[in-house]
């Protein structure tokens, strides 16, 4: 599968990339790999990125600050020296941490992951969140009282600084993640934009469908990576345990059931289907596999509305603790 091929058709488990505006594609299912380090057994990540590869996954979602992608670039690496894939089939999207948005970081901390991944390149490196932390070697830089140390955020400048990796031929798209809307108009309406963003990757599921920002999106050519869509692992310590469980939700359940499916099924391929590139999270095989068995049945218009009507514009992932910060994204509207 080259970078630049995609699907006009139905999405299949062997092909269903869908165009970036750059000319590049991406996969519209990829494992999510974000886990608390402190309680995730060592190698569980890269036992899971190789039973994906086994079973068809080819994009996967990191980060420098998830702790694992030395892991990530392991597995795939493997994978590619017993013949199983090749480099150019794997797409690798990561992740500029808040501590590295000063522009003469960018590049250094992209070639840290390069040199984590053992990758000469990645596919798809997106500004994890529009908020500048303090640089330095606390991943959250806290004063003595335990107030987050911020720093002055210049998306553009940031964004510049992607741009100029992009030329350097060390990631092929760029693109940001959180992202609202005025932070988007920032980043397109800047004077000398050379690349738009290819993606913004926010949390998106049947309780947070992002209609609004879904539109402004679209209107722009940015395609939206749903993160959570199966609403998280609901770890108190950073969601937000008043929504509901998705998965336990009636609708779902009633639509997997009547397609011998399960809700998470459902909830993924309810975002596939509405072109919204999906990146669930499992360090299980079974539903590694599972997560990835959503191009053998579709949703009917009427299922699709009915899931449409599940929004609730609520966050799993709220991110209060940085609700003080100036770039905070969430009180907007969208
Ligand atoms: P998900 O919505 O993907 O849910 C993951 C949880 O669901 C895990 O506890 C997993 O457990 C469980 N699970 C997976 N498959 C099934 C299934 N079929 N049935 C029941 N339970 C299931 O949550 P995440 O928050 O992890 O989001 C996915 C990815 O998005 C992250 O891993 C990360 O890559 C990215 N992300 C990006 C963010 C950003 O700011 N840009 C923020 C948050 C996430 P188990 O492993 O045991 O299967």
């Amino acid at each position: 599968m080259s970078s630049t091929k995609f699907t006009e058709v139905n999405p299949t488990a062997q092909n269903h990339r869908i165009p970036l505006n750059d000319g590049n594609s991406i996969p519209l299912i990829g494992l999510g790999t974000y886990s608390t380090l402190r309680t995730t057994p060592k190698d569980a990540c890269y036992n899971a990125v190789k039973v994906a590869i086994d079973v068809g996954y080819r994009h996967f979602d990191g980060a420098w600050v998830y702790g694992n992608e030395h892991e990530v670039g392991r597995a795939i690496q493997e994978k590619v020296a017993d013949g199983t894939v090749s480099r150019d089939d794997i797409y690798y999207c990561g992740k500029l941490w808040n501590t590295c948005h000063p522009p003469e970081m960018v590049r250094p901390t992209l070639e840290k992951s390069l040199g984590l991944l053992k990758f000469d390149y990645i596919d798809l490196y997106i500004i994890e969140l529009p908020l500048a932390f303090k640089p330095g070697d606390e991943i959250y830089p806290r004063d003595e009282n335990g107030k987050y140390l911020y720093h002055p955020t210049d998306l553009c400048a940031t964004w510049e600084a992607l741009e100029a990796c992009k030329d350097a031929g060390l990631v092929k798209s760029i693109g940001v993640s959180n992202f609202n809307r005025r932070q988007l108009e920032q980043i397109l309406n800047k004077s000398g934009l050379k690349y738009k963003p290819a993606v913004n990757q926010v949390e998106c599921h049947p309780y947070l469908t992002q209609p609004k920002l879904r539109e402004f999106c679209n209107l722009h050519g940015i395609v939206i990576v749903g993160y959570s869509p199966l609403g998280t692992c609901r770890d108190p310590l950073w969601v937000n345990t008043k929504i509901p469980s998705l998965l336990e939700d009636p609708v779902l359940n009633s639509v997997a059931a009547k397609y011998k499916k399960t809700s998470a099924q459902v909830a993924l391929r309810y975002q596939i289907q509405r072109k919204i590139v999906v990146i669930p999270k499992s360090f299980n095989s079974e539903r590694i596999k599972q997560n990835f068995e959503i191009f053998d049945f579709s949703l009917t218009d009427e299922e699709m509305k009915a899931i449409d009507a599940l929004n609730r514009n609520e966050r799993y992932v709220e991110l209060l603790i940085w609700k003080d910060h100036p770039e905070y994204p969430f009180s907007d509207d969208y």
